[in-house]
């Protein structure tokens, strides 16, 4: 059985989190000369460090409570904390399937965690056959799963993935990055389920600010305590938290960009597919893809040539380069760039 307290580090059980002025008084009205804040101009306020406006926004949107809401600095910043909440320096591991999401492994070596890497399938699938053997390594406390994955583009199994939360005794974190441009329903609906279950999203997708630097975490509310207790104090500036609830409050113009970006991705898919320089369109679940070309170093450089810049992925899937889709402008520059290509 999953039992929190065997899983969180010991210190971070027991950790008194720092209390800040805005913690002990938390009203809007009265005269603050609680936090040495200057009295004068328009961002000289502390911002609110449990981001409640936001987290109201996001509990109607995702039809839960915000006591299961965690809001941070990007989600890098939960693949961060998932670390020094979860994992003893030099002692726990965590483990991730691979080609994937490269800040798992920076954040895990930036840690001292070591990071077990299986492979995935052909087809980009978990392999549990691979995994098994793991589950039962009581130093292992986290398993990340990027669906859809970057950069293959492709959601993982369901009923892998409830494999995994079931067997396995530690945390799993599924980094749904990519998850408005794909067919499937988020895990966010399965949290109750899952005690083990976090649920990582950002706003630097799908919402278009990756700018204002936020990401989310959605879990058992005993977990989100221990994001909260970890995290520094104000994590989220105001001016970030005011980007994501202005753009909260617009949600037909994010409707309307999101169905763009999907319209084009399906004509870059019949575009590139007519491509004599490429071999292979993989299916896709997010706003960019992966394409298998003759000579992916060749391809780039020649797009680099003619500035467009995509992302060479040579070195981690042989002679695949990966895509973001861009405006209708953009994506028909780079097949006319793709034509002056002579190879
Ligand atoms: C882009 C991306 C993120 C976003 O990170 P932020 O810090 O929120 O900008 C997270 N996970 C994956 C897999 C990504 O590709």
């Amino acid at each position: 059985m999953f039992k929190l307290k065997n899983i969180a580090r010991e210190n971070i059980l027991s950790l008194q989190p720092y209390s800040s002025a805005r913690d002990e008084f938390s009203g809007n009205t009265g005269i603050f000369l609680d936090a040495n804040e200057n009295p004068f101009g328009k961002l000289n306020r502390y911002p609110d460090p449990y981001q409640k406006e936001v987290k109201q926004k996001l509990a109607e949107l995702k039809e839960i409570n915000t006591e299961n809401i965690f809001v941070g600095n990007g989600s890098d910043e939960v693949i961060d904390l998932s670390y020094r909440i979860f994992c003893n320096p030099n002692k726990d591991k965590a483990l991730t399937f691979t080609p994937t999401y490269g800040m798992y492994d920076v954040a895990a070596a930036i840690n001292a965690v070591e990071l077990i890497k299986v492979p995935l399938t052909s087809e980009f699938q978990i392999d549990l056959n691979l995994v098994k053997n793991f589950l039962s390594d009581s130093t292992l406390k986290l398993i990340f799963i990027c669906s859809p994955n970057n950069p293959t583009g492709n959601l993982i199994n369901n009923a892998t993935i409830e494999y995994l939360l079931k067997q396995f005794k530690g945390i799993v974190i599924i980094d749904e990055a990519y998850i408005d441009f794909s067919t499937s329903e988020s895990w966010i609906k399965r949290i109750a389920q899952y005690p083990n279950l976090i649920v990582s999203q950002t706003f630097s997708k799908a919402w278009g600010l990756a700018a204002a630097r936020i990401g989310t975490a959605y879990a058992n509310k005993d977990i989100i305590q221990l994001f909260n207790k970890v995290k520094p104090p104000y994590n989220v500036s105001e001016l970030n938290q005011q980007a994501a609830i202005n753009t909260l409050s617009n949600e037909a113009v994010f409707k309307q960009n999101l169905q763009i970006i999907k319209d084009e991705k399906e004509k870059l898919i019949t575009e590139l597919n007519l491509l004599k320089q490429v071999i292979k369109v993989y299916p896709s679940d997010a706003n960019f893809l992966l394409i298998e070309v003759r000579d992916a170093n060749k391809i780039y450089d020649e797009l680099v040539n003619q500035k467009i810049i995509t992302r060479n992925r040579n070195n981690i899937i042989q002679n695949c380069i990966r895509i973001t889709i861009g405006t209708p402008k953009e994506n028909m520059q780079l097949i006319s760039a793709f034509k002056n290509i002579s190879i």
